[in-house]
């Protein structure tokens, strides 16, 4: 039922559950069980709302809204601007939990009688492969829900009614640029989202100094909040009072700073540089201001100049880009990605090791996929590097490379076998050519590196379709058989029982010394 909120007590023990991992493990209770099969993803989609294109049952791997989307405009009334924009304290909105059936049916006729919501997930995926959808977070201006979606995994889809429907525009603040909430929508219920602005987009056009919602809390409504609770384990119940007002917090203010995004964007309120001749810059004092002139003005509303609804219609214009994308069940190739991270962290692997890093990481992956958790919760990362290492030539020793490793226990005659395995190769110098190769291969992961952090919201939406044209893993797999093939050799005695030189090596963890 739908109700306000009661605060549950604040123990710190709750709040350091975030590191504990021992909570029951809700997928257990979806009706249908999570699919983890490197197979392309098949849409949810029961019904198709707001259809302009009847919903294929065929074609289960497209994206089932694509021809709305790209016949989408938002209407008029979002391209006013509005000059006296409410904002209600947090005192004073209800808080309310949906955790039922009524309750959620409830919160639909609620949020169709809306023009615009804003919407917030939190998610979890240290216990779970592809990661789970813990909460929905979604303020109307005169309530703040939160919707329990562990509890009501199998029955959001009629959601679709209010995230489907082109007349309720959906405020979000999507800052992961290839993970995020609507590609998490489509994988856990069979969301989509139409009519779509995105206040990161805003923040990125005008030029502001960050894009993340704590920046524009700050710099829109003076408020700082902290991003402690970001990485918290969404799973918990009942969630303790600190950790609903943060997760409302998402949500609370993201239609007043849609409205505020929405005035700067017409008034050609830039913050930093652009380019060519429309270079602007003003302070807080031309912003205030600006807003102090719209204060004044006596319509509650403006209708924007032609730069203004150019300008806005280019954030509706990348929204709408995010929301064309397409979840993704990541490719039996993933495992290789974490291969590349580590021999690029550890250049001086030779051959032995490197083939069993990479059977580690392929057993790792298919492990993960089996038990539905993330590969490093099934063995972190430091650990496989230590096993890499020593490899070593009998089970106890292999044990003692894992301190606290369940996964390994259960495998160990199969990670036993890859270490034989490895220790049978032959470890042989390199030619000249082929170290020339490694650093060609190293200079073109710095520039990979270096490209990644610099790409804009466009650029990567439009790498993000390439990619899904030339098929994702491919490069990924291609560097990694390069390196492979071309990693310096060392010659090493590599027996666990002796010392091993690689854990001579100052930056190693030294667990092998006490063995
Ligand atoms: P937010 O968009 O800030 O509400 O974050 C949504 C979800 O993304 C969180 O519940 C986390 O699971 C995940 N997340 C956000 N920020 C981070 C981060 N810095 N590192 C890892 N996960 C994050
Ligand atoms: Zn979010
Ligand atoms: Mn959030």
């Amino acid at each position: 039922m739908a109700g306000a909120v009661k605060s549950n007590s604040t123990s710190q023990a709750r709040i350091k559950a975030k590191d504990k991992t021992d909570i029951p493990k809700p997928q257990v209770n979806f009706k249908e069980k999570i699919n983890n099969d490197p197979q392309p993803f098949l849409h949810k989609l029961k019904e198709k709302p707001y259809s302009l294109k009847p919903l294929s049952f065929q074609e289960r791997d497209s994206h089932p809204y694509e021809f709305e989307l790209e016949n989408f405009t938002p209407d008029p009334i979002f391209l006013d601007v509005k000059n006296d924009i409410p904002l209600l304290p947090l005192s004073k909105t209800p808080l309310i939990m949906i955790d039922s059936t009524e309750g959620f049916e409830h919160l639909l006729q609620d949020l169709l009688l809306q023009t615009v919501i804003a919407v917030d997930l939190e998610h979890h995926d240290s216990r779970s492969y592809q990661g789970i959808t813990c909460l929905m977070q979604i303020s109307t201006g005169k309530s703040d829900y939160i919707v329990d979606t562990l509890k009501l995994w199998d029955q959001l889809q009629p959601l679709n009614q209010v995230f489907c429907n082109p007349k309720i525009l959906k405020v979000a603040s999507i800052f992961h640029a290839a993970e995020n909430d609507v590609v998490w929508l489509q994988r856990d219920f069979g969301i989509y989202v139409v009519n779509l602005f995105d206040t990161c987009q805003a923040a990125s056009l005008l030029r502001l100094k960050r894009k993340g919602l704590a920046f524009l809390l700050q710099h829109y409504c003076q408020i700082r909040i902290s991003k402690s609770y970001q990485r918290a384990d969404w799973r918990i119940r009942p969630l303790s009072k600190e950790m609903l007002n943060y997760a409302r917090g998402d949500t609370h203010y993201l239609i007043y700073i849609y409205e505020r995004l929405k005035q700067d964007l017409n008034s050609g309120q830039f913050y930093g540089k652009l380019d060519g001749s429309s270079i602007r810059k003003e302070g807080k004092e031309g912003l205030l201001k600006k807003c102090h002139e719209l204060k004044r003005s006596k319509a509650s509303k403006t209708t924007a100049n032609d730069t203004g609804v150019k300008r806005m219609l280019e954030v509706w214009k990348n929204s709408r880009s995010i929301c064309l994308r397409r979840y993704k069940i990541p490719p039996k190739e993933k495992y290789l990605k974490s291969y590349s991270k580590l021999i690029e962290k550890d250049k001086n692997f030779n051959r032995q090791q490197l083939y069993a890093l990479q059977e580690l990481c392929a057993w790792r992956d298919r492990v993960a996929r089996d038990e539905d958790e993330s590969p490093n919760f099934v063995v972190p990362n430091y650990m496989l590097v230590t096993m890499t290492h020593h490899l070593p030539n009998n089970p106890q020793h292999l044990l003692r490379c894992c301190s606290y490793a369940p996964f390994v226990q259960q495998h160990l005659l199969h990670i036993h076998g890859i270490m034989l395995k490895a220790r049978e190769l032959d470890i042989s110098s390199t030619t000249t050519k082929e170290t020339r190769t490694t650093s060609e291969t190293k200079e073109q992961f710095k520039k990979d590196r270096k490209r990644k952090s610099t790409f804009s919201f466009a650029e990567t939406s439009q790498r993000l379709t390439k990619k899904r044209a030339i098929g994702d893993v491919s490069s990924i797999a291609k560097k990694s058989v390069l390196v492979t093939k071309t990693h310096r050799v060392e010659l090493t005695n590599l027996a666990c029982e002796k010392k091993s030189p690689a854990t001579t090596r100052k930056e190693k963890p030294s667990q092998s010394q006490n063995m």
